[in-house]
């Protein structure tokens, strides 16, 4: 059975409160190990560690050299590819075919990209003349934040970890990061590269735990730690701007969704069916980005919820590493509850269940994991709870509409504003739209296609903030102006 250590200024440590809790991978409720809850006492440590690797030889680093490690934690990371790859599968369940083109790799990318970006970060200039006849020059200096707290969700544990870390690295931070109670491993795991690679003690550090009486928050409200980013639920977003409040520390917030899809008639039909369909089930849909609301221009309504409906039915689930599975259990028995009881509450207020609904038939020995049907509905109205709420799970509702208007009102009625896509061949009317859906991000004829070097994050409650390529050093750095005369 395994350990889930704390690693704290370079070292793994248990603690000193003798808790632990179990890690369980959600295929078939087995126990992966137990992890060693940090209370205050770790906490504190991991915070004073990173604050003595910033005043030591991490802070006197050049951004070359810094540079340097960061690749080489990519490389180390893709040299230990298999490791990282069955860690994060035991934690989450999901599909190898997914967790080796996209979660492991993009935790490694999410190094090199950053340190590719600090190499040519800028800053303004300015010079004038004074009034007494001389010259001025004013510059900007961006300057490391300091101790960052990164608080991780479950959902895509190492590269949205590192999504945070790597920027933050990069501009020179150290960082405490708390993983999910629910997928500790790959953090943890993170550790062991860092020490290889030769990081300075102190410059990474890992807290394990909960929210509310636990790492999560002795983190976020810990006074020694001068900036917080988190991903996330939107209440516990609240939560942590609240911690943040004392001390007037900034934050950066990646929350919740509930995306929509627009579907015109003059779409190409078959990119249409095919990406909406990852939209909705990829990840067993546990993807802030993913699709819960589909809007489908009449015409075409009815051949595109049956096109939809075959691909749900050919979401195979099964164990990870076999072939022909497509979809994995979602993470944990408590998110299984909540997703079941959405399933419900659609059938309850008069929903067609277009297909799943339930629990699939799986072989005995899965029994016991968190598996859900990918499911489908219509015919509800834009209250309904699943229209209107975040579930995070394979499902969506699909209505049909018959003009922009309608369709802009009904996506932008809501309080999220994450994704959207938009399916259509009139590149005019696609942009148009594009423009007017308040969101962070939108695609047009495809979905989670990412450039790393732009934006990301969400408008209205899907968040605070953008990062992603130079906008990640608007939070990761202070900017400093130098204003000289001579
Ligand atoms: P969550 O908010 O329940 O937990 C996220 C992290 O916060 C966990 O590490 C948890 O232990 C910690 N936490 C909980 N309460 C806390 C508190 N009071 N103080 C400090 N820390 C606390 O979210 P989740 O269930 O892990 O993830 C799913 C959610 O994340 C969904 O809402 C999803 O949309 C969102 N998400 C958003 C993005 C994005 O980029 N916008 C990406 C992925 C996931």
């Amino acid at each position: 059975m395994k350990e889930f250590l704390n690693f704290i200024n370079g070292e793994y440590v248990r603690n000193a409160s003798g808790k632990i809790f179990e890690n369980r991978n959600p295929v078939d409720n087995s126990l992966i190990g137990n992890v060693f809850e940090a209370g205050q006492a770790e906490v504190d440590a991991a915070v004073v560690a990173a604050r003595a690797a910033l005043k030591g030889d991490w802070g006197r680093l050049a951004i070359g050299e810094r540079v340097k490690l960061l690749d080489a934690v990519a490389n180390e990371i893709n040299r230990r590819f298999d490791d990282f790859l069955q860690a994060e599968i035991a934690d989450t369940g999901k599909p190898y075919d997914l967790a080796s083109h996209v979660d492991i790799p993009r935790g490694a990318a999410n190094f090199q990209v950053f340190a590719d970006t600090i190499k040519s970060m800028s800053t303004e200039s300015f010079n004038m003349r004074t009034p007494d006849g001389k010259t001025a020059l004013s510059y900007g200096v961006r300057v490391p934040r300091g101790v960052i707290a990164v608080v991780c969700p479950w959902n895509l544990p190492l590269l949205l970890m590192t999504w945070k870390v790597g920027p933050a690295l990069a501009c020179g931070n150290t960082v405490v990061v708390k993983p999910s109670e629910d997928t500790p491993a790959t953090a943890t795991l993170l550790g062991e590269v860092m020490n290889a690679v030769g990081m300075p003690k102190g410059v990474y550090n890992v807290v394990h735990g909960f929210g509310p009486g636990s790492a999560g928050e002795f983190l976020t409200k810990h006074p020694g730690v001068n900036g917080i980013t988190f991903t996330g639920e939107t209440r516990t977003g609240t939560a942590i701007m609240q911690a943040a409040a004392v001390g007037v520390r900034p934050v950066s917030m990646e929350l919740g969704g509930k995306n929509a899809a627009i579907v015109f008639a003059d779409c190409d039909f078959q990119t249409a069916v095919d990406t909406v369909t990852r939209s909705c089930f990829e990840n067993a849909g546990q993807v802030c980005l993913g699709t819960e609301r589909v809007y489908v221009e009449r015409p075409i309504f009815d051949k595109f919820v049956a096109a939809l409906k075959v691909k749900a039915e050919t979401m195979k689930p099964g164990l990870p590493f076999e072939k022909d599975t497509k979809i994995g259990p979602v993470i944990s028995k408590e998110h299984q509850k909540k997703v079941l009881s959405y399933y419900q509450k659609a059938k309850d207020q008069g929903a067609t269940v277009v297909t799943g609904g339930g629990v699939p038939e799986m072989p005995e020995a899965l029994k016991d994991g968190c598996w859900v049907q990918p499911t489908i509905w219509t015919g509800l109205p834009e209250t309904a709870a699943v229209v209107t709420d975040e579930i995070f799970g394979p499902c969506c509702h699909i209505s049909p509409f018959d003009t922009e208007e309608e369709v802009l009102a009904k996506v932008n009625n809501n309080p999220y504003g994450l994704a959207t896509s938009v399916y259509s061949q009139d590149i005019g009317r696609a942009n148009r739209m594009a423009q007017s859906i308040e969101v962070g991000l939108c695609w047009i004829n495809s979905w989670f296609l990412r450039d790393l070097r732009t934006s990301f994050g969400g408008s209205k409650q899907s968040g605070i903030g953008r990062e992603g390529g130079v906008h990640s050093f608007e939070f990761y750095t202070d900017l400093r102006n130098v204003m000289v005369k001579f």
